[in-house]
């Protein structure tokens, strides 16, 4: 299937009505960085940082994890890496952690809310992120965000680390990106100064469905019972397109759903620009793209909604179908 695709690595995600999409892929281990070539993707639009902290039996040192990200950002050459901090919770138990006794793992302490609770670890990823960028962009991604002031708290953190850094006379990267990652749905209602504090934002569509339809990713019983182009779930991604364009934000979607075409082409016509996705599911992502009209595809969506369709999977199936 990857043959099929080969020929579309060097052209753009484009539309028929003109627009582009950006096709970025999704990492964690250093086994991934050879596909950024091979698949033709523009970037690492997100790589998940605890892979290297899962596979160890101690927290993994500074200087390590610095000449870890240097090798990835060496690999990357030049395109963008947005590196995701550590997001463990106590479903992914690290095997130097205290396991938590929690009901409910999933919304409870994970993530950020680790990270700004006990701050030695993010602050260590952190100086190890500066120092592997030197004369490089970085880009640093909060996990888990759901209030403002965590996001506010992490931005700060990684503020004070740069400053520290260059106090101890480092090299400093070229430009420091922050974001956060939209995967509760209560970001999507955060006040304004939220996402005028983001340089950009990704949805991470398998946490968000999971708490906007508070079915457990995990369980096999419900994993699959929600669509994510029901229109309900559609009207979350309508608003926080909308929140982002009036603050100028950059947005992408980074879930696996960004994955499978007929999603993938739904949220490029909702306007999303950026998807981020496993590096195989590029070239059918692209071509897809490069057979629609994206705007035509937002008007039967927009037809869809209005005439109160549950859910979009149908309409968009036939009407790729008549294309
Ligand atoms: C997500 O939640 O959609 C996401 C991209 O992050 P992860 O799958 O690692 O939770
Ligand atoms: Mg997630």
């Amino acid at each position: 299937a990857q043959k099929r695709y080969a020929g579309l690595r060097d052209l753009p995600a484009t539309s028929v009505c003109g627009t582009t999409i950006q096709l970025y892929m999704n990492a964690g281990l250093m086994a991934d960085l050879p596909s950024l070539a091979s698949s033709g993707a523009e970037g690492v639009g997100l790589f998940r940082t605890e892979l290297q902290f899962l596979t160890r039996t101690h927290v993994p040192r500074r200087g390590e994890l610095a000449a870890l990200y240097a090798h990835v950002l060496d690999n990357a050459q030049g395109k963008p890496v947005m590196f995701r901090t550590l997001d463990i919770g106590s479903d992914k138990v690290l095997p130097y952690m205290k396991p938590q006794d929690e009901p409910n793992p999933a919304m409870g302490w994970r993530a950020i809310r680790v990270g700004l609770d006990k701050r030695g670890v993010l602050r260590m990823q952190l100086q190890a992120l500066i120092r592997a960028a030197v004369g490089r962009p970085l880009h640093v991604m909060f996990p888990f965000v759901t209030e403002m002031h965590e996001y506010e708290e992490a931005h700060r953190l990684l503020m004070e680390q740069i400053a520290r850094e260059q106090r101890l006379g480092h090299a400093m990267p070229s430009d420091v990106r922050v974001g956060a990652m939209l995967e509760t749905p209560s970001l999507a209602f955060a006040p304004k100064k939220f996402f005028a504090m983001c340089d950009f934002i990704s949805v991470g569509g398998n946490d968000l469905k999971q708490f906007f339809f508070a079915a457990d990713r995990e369980n096999e019983r419900v994993r699959r019972r929600y669509d994510s182009l029901n229109t309900s779930f559609i009207a979350l991604l309508e608003q926080i397109v909308r929140r982002c364009d009036e603050a100028h934000v950059p947005l992408s979607f980074c879930g696996e759903d960004a994955g499978r075409p007929i999603e993938a082409v739904t949220f490029a016509a909702m306007g999303f620009r950026r998807l981020s996705m496993r590096p195989a599911s590029i070239g059918p992502v692209k071509h897809l793209i490069r057979r629609v009209d994206l705007s035509a595809l937002r008007r039967v969506i927009d037809d869809a909604r209005e005439a109160g369709e549950p859910n979009l999977r149908p309409i968009v199936t036939d009407w790729l179908a008549r294309q």
